[in-house]
């Protein structure tokens, strides 16, 4: 979602715009972020571990305070949290204060917060959910770097960092304890820890980096060629570019307007970000079945993000 809404942004903004430029950082560190964590799934996959376990990716148990686990991975032994991390360079980890350094290959040296820190957090909020449901499991926990291009010049006191390839070798060697959770508690954490997962929604793009609302330019989007001007046809949207036809086209530009403006829109801004006429307007919003609030003339409608899923397929974010 994060990531959706930066190239929403940054595909909506004049080329000569000044926060492009922090928008396209900002892109580039998520997606890096993205193909670690998924350098990190694809080791799972490829490696069968001989004994009962469950893996999570990036899991959010609501708790006390809201945390979000890169990989969690859980046997009836013990719990075992890792915190992914991809900057490239040459890394310190320090520990007073806590801080991870990574010197570039140019020399500039950038500060970032220490995973090391982040991840313990996440070990003892885990702690504390599990035994708020009676459950004492040992959490472990690692920091993984996705590519061995990352070099650790000093590496961290206590914990241990891994690459994506030495995980499996690692969970093998902890310690399966004879005490351990039965098979039915053991379904039911696992089904608990997914009913208590939250959505990510990230703050609009306009509130985060504080660019006026009028600087980005309004109209559907086109999938198949990004370009946006979509014309309504009766029941479906055509591209007057490369002459796609999409019904749902509509669906994907409410998206774009959540991740970049604000959470709700009223009939008047659908208007002018899609282009329609107020009857259009009104029946699109009144077919995404949202929740609204406030009366006719000023009713604004709520985005509900549990109904978006990302299609792996054609990797975009499509509405149930
Ligand atoms: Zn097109």
């Amino acid at each position: 979602m994060k990531l959706e809404g930066l190239i929403a942004a940054q595909n909506r903004l004049a080329v000569s715009h000044p926060s492009l430029p922090v928008l396209a950082s900002k892109r580039f560190s998520v997606e890096a972020g993205i193909g670690g964590e998924e350098r990190v799934a694809e080791v799972f996959r490829k490696d069968s571990l001989p004994f009962e376990h469950r893996i999570f990716h990036d899991l959010s148990p609501s708790s006390v305070e809201q945390f979000q686990m890169d990989t969690y991975f859980m046997t009836p032994w013990y719990g075992f949290v890792l915190e992914v991390k991809n900057i490239g360079g040459v890394l310190e980890f320090k520990d007073n204060p806590a801080q991870l350094i990574r010197t570039r290959e140019d020399g500039q040296r950038d500060g970032f917060d220490s995973p090391v820190v982040q991840l313990e957090r996440n070990q003892e909020l885990l702690s504390a959910w599990l035994r708020g449901r009676g459950i004492q499991l040992p959490v472990y926990g690692a920091v993984s770097l996705a590519y061995p291009k990352q070099i650790v010049a000093v590496p961290p006191a206590k914990t241990k960092i891994l690459f994506p390839n030495l995980i499996p070798s690692y969970i093998r060697s902890i310690p399966q304890q004879t005490k351990k959770l039965d098979i039915e508690t053991f379904n039911w954490l696992s089904g608990e820890l997914l009913a208590s997962h939250q959505r990510f929604i990230p703050k609009p793009i306009c509130e985060s980096y504080r660019i006026p609302f009028g600087d980005f330019q309004p109209g559907v989007r086109c999938v198949t060629c990004g370009r946006i001007g979509m014309i309504k046809l009766p029941r479906t949207w055509q591209c007057p570019f490369c002459e796609t036809m999409d019904h749902c086209a509509h669906q994907r530009t409410l998206l774009e307007w959540f991740l970049i403006f604000n959470r709700r829109i009223t009939n008047r801004e659908c208007r002018e970000f899609l282009g329609v006429d107020i009857q259009t307007a009104k029946r699109i919003l009144t077919s995404m079945h949202w929740q609204f609030e406030g009366t006719f003339r000023n009713r604004s409608y709520i985005m509900d993000f549990n109904n978006i899923v990302y299609d792996q397929t054609k990797r975009i974010f499509v509405f149930r």
